[in-house]
């Protein structure tokens, strides 16, 4: 899942103040989840907003309106009339969301209101944790499913480092797991230890083909 969280409301305000209408935008999805960017986040954005507009005496309409998917183009179009009715897009979804409505609305300011951080998987209620940083050349195979690229603070294909905590932590932040502690207890638990015997050279980003373009086919 794509996590972000809201960008500062100074920022926001900042950004947006030059335009009189503005739409807020949500994204139902990956952004809902984390509680950045669904129907109530923009209700809560719109509220803000419209405050702090209220108490500078400026005139101003904010509209609201929350889609499934803003990276869909169908699903972004459903916002066609609302956009045409304002000065300026907040969009609350991720990155690719915001770029999908520029490309759809060419004319349009369509501004981020989100940090877009990483792909995560929901740890426990209101923590998401990295698990992948899109590398174009999945190494989980060698490591016990455990991803060293974003999940070992110094992104080792081989490991450990030699700081590892007592106990298993990273050297470079105690609350966290070193990640070759874990890699190693699943090697071992899998009878596949020989892997971390294996040397790794460095990681070739050429793999990472930007900008990206996949051509699915179906089976
Ligand atoms: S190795 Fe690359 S593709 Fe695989 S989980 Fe890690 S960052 Fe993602
Ligand atoms: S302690 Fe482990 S996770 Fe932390 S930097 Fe070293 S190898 Fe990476």
């Amino acid at each position: 899942m794509i996590i972000a969280e809201r960008k500062p409301m100074e920022e926001i305000k900042q950004v947006t103040a030059p335009y009189k209408k503005l739409l807020l935008a949500g994204c139902g999805t990956c952004v809902t989840v984390c509680w950045a960017g669904g129907e109530k986040e923009v209700g809560i954005l719109a509220s803000q907003l419209r405050l702090a507009r209220g108490t500078e005496g400026k005139d101003h309409a904010i509209l609201e309106a929350t889609v499934e998917r803003q990276c869909e183009k169908e699903m972004a179009e459903e916002l066609r009339s609302k956009v045409a009715e304002v000065d300026a897009v907040l969009s609350l979804a991720c990155g690719i969301g915001v770029q999908t409505m520029a490309e759809i609305f060419e004319d349009k300011p369509i501004f981020p209101a989100l940090n877009t951080t990483f792909l995560g998987m929901p740890e426990k209620e209101g923590v998401w944790v990295e698990m992948c940083g899109a590398c174009g050349d999945c190494f989980l195979d060698r490591t016990g499913s455990v991803c060293p690229i974003v999940r070992c603070a110094k992104g080792l294909l081989n490991g450990p480092c030699g700081g590892t905590r007592k106990g298993g932590k990273c050297e470079i932040d105690p609350q966290k797991d070193c990640a070759w502690v874990l890699i190693h207890r699943r090697l071992i638990k899998q009878g596949r230890l020989y892997l971390m015997e294996k040397y790794y050279p460095p990681k070739n980003f050429r793999a990472v083909k930007r900008p990206g373009k996949i051509q699915a086919i179906k089976a």
